[in-house]
């Protein structure tokens, strides 16, 4: 699968806007994040409901509930990221192999509708996770195991295109 792993250097995208999806991250202040964040997994709701939603395209390409499914635990984990970045000076991120998981989890083989509460859940708890830190803690940092550095700030606009990119894989 094609699928960017999380050891591949996506930081560019935080200094310039996606040729595929269109999206700025760069331009995303953070007191937006939450609700991009509600409004990407409602629109995850209708993409779940196609009666196609685990038939892939291609065989490079993942299907919509393979791409709900990854996204819903890009909700997880940057949540997960959040906590340590607040709750440790500098945390080190344990690395996630995004394209073992989606194997190990039989992504395509889980129920459309579970994912689909398991990603709103998700979102919702991101949504206030983000919204809930102070100004002041923003600039908090934690690093990835390939050496990129984050601060709360950045972080936030960094993950919320990863579920505005896989919407817009999905034609959502
Ligand atoms: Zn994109």
């Amino acid at each position: 699968m094609p699928i960017t792993p999380d050891t591949k250097d996506w930081t560019w995208v935080l200094e310039r806007p996606c040729a595929e999806c269109g999206f700025s991250s760069a331009a995303v202040q953070y007191d937006e994040v939450p609700a991009l964040i509600r409004r990407n997994a409602a629109a995850w709701a209708p993409v779940l409901d196609r009666a196609d939603v685990a038939v892939r395209p291609d065989g490079q390409t993942w299907s919509a509930l393979e791409y709900a499914a990854h996204v819903r635990d890009v909700f997880r984990i940057f949540t997960v990221r959040l906590g340590l970045i607040l709750d440790e000076d500098d945390p080190l991120f344990a690395n996630w192999d995004q394209d073992a998981t989606a194997v190990a989890e039989r992504y395509n083989e889980q129920k459309p509708a579970t994912v689909a509460a398991e990603l709103a859940a998700a979102a919702a708890s991101a949504a206030d996770a983000f919204a809930a830190v102070p100004v002041e803690d923003r600039v908090r940092t934690g690093r990835r195991s390939d050496g990129a550095r984050f601060t709360v700030t950045t972080l936030a606009q960094y993950f919320i295109h990863d579920p505005v990119h896989h919407l817009h894989d999905v034609a959502g």
